[in-house]
């Protein structure tokens, strides 16, 4: 595809708001229920702007940044609030449009009061992709929106323009440690002594750490013991978009076959679509585990999730996977 064609394409995403949201949930091990879930946007499913990457690089590219974000944030308040999701609603916003002269703070107020959410539940994920030269405008802009209830979290930490200088003067309440640092981190002592290294400022700054892009029971199984308690990655849950059911809301993995009216997994769930469920049926102990054939072949217990988050429902894979 041209350039030319990719923004043809991206004004008809625009014009028709073709875009939709994806959620991915972040986990509290302690509690070990979801604290959040974070909305990844999507472009159409048959064209190159499918990925977040291209589709912000096109708008970036033709000045339309703001205007993408502005229906991006839309579309995430809207479906999270539609489908009733447990805890804080994860946005990513660059600071270009945080900075944008033009878009008024009080649209967003507005947006959450249409669906209903309150901003407390609302944390801003800054996202950097062009180095921040104007700290104390970003730190304003920030202040705004802090004044109005939203928390704020700097995403991606250690990767390109994510720096310690950002966390030193926004004083976010949540920092994300880039995946670099979390891929491979049980074979790597560097890896853990800069994650160490995080917990300790975060420790001093009192911000939250989520560690990101877990993939292996080992990596969490690390991180666990070093003292993170916010997780989130593939192991524990994909980005992925909710249905409704019969009117209630639904993981699009997760089969809700009664049996007995109870809700029940399937052998692939992941921790996050079992944390999920739990969290809507407070009353249950325990889950039915489907086998392939559809018919239950064991039990997923409440209070035994983290175990099997590593073990059971999540195989651990073979090995130390280390090269
Ligand atoms: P991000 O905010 O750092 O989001 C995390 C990315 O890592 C997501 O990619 C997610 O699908 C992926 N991921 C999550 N867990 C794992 C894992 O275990 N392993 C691996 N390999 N990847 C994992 P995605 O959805 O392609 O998004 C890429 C980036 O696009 C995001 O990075 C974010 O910077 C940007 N983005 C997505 N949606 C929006 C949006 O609505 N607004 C803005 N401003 N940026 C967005
Ligand atoms: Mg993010
Ligand atoms: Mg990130």
């Amino acid at each position: 595809m041209t350039v030319a064609e990719q923004l043809t394409a991206l004004g008809a995403i625009l014009a028709q708001r073709s875009i939709h949201s994806l959620f991915q949930p972040i986990i509290q091990l302690s509690e070990r229920r979801i604290h959040g879930h974070e909305a990844l946007t999507r472009g159409p499913s048959n064209s190159p702007l499918h990925s977040p990457l291209n589709l912000f690089a096109i708008a970036r590219q033709a000045g339309r940044l703001t205007e993408l974000e502005a229906a991006c944030r839309e579309s995430a308040c809207r479906r999270f609030s539609e489908q009733q999701l447990d805890g804080k609603l994860f946005l990513n916003i660059s600071p270009e449009s945080l900075l944008e002269p033009h878009y008024p703070s009080g649209r967003t107020l507005k947006l959450l009061e249409q669906v209903g959410l309150e901003p407390g539940r609302v944390v801003i994920e800054l996202t950097e992709q062009t180095p921040t030269d104007d700290f104390q405008l970003l730190s304003n802009a920030l202040h705004h929106y802090r004044d109005m209830g939203f928390s704020i979290a700097l995403d991606d930490l250690g990767a390109g323009y994510s720096s310690l200088r950002l966390w030193s003067e926004l004083r976010p309440e949540y920092v994300k440690i880039d995946r670099h640092f979390i891929d491979g981190i049980h074979c790597d002592p560097l890896k853990r002594e800069f994650v160490g290294s995080i917990l300790q400022i975060a420790r001093a700054s009192k911000a939250q750490v989520i560690a990101e892009g877990i993939e292996l029971a080992e990596e969490l199984a690390v991180l666990t013991e070093m003292g993170v308690d916010l997780v989130q990655g593939y192991l524990l849950g994909r980005p992925q978009e909710l249905g409704l059911r019969d009117g209630q809301p639904v993981l699009a993995q997760v089969m809700p076959v009664a049996s007995g009216g109870q809700p029940t997994v399937g052998l692939n769930a992941s921790l996050g679509q079992i944390m999920e469920l739990f969290g809507r049926h407070e009353h249950l102990d325990s889950l039915e585990v489907l086998g392939v054939d559809g018919r239950p072949c064991g039990l997923v217990y409440r209070n035994a999730l983290p175990v099997l988050a590593s073990s059971r429902v999540n195989p651990l894979p073979q090995g130390n996977h280390c090269p």
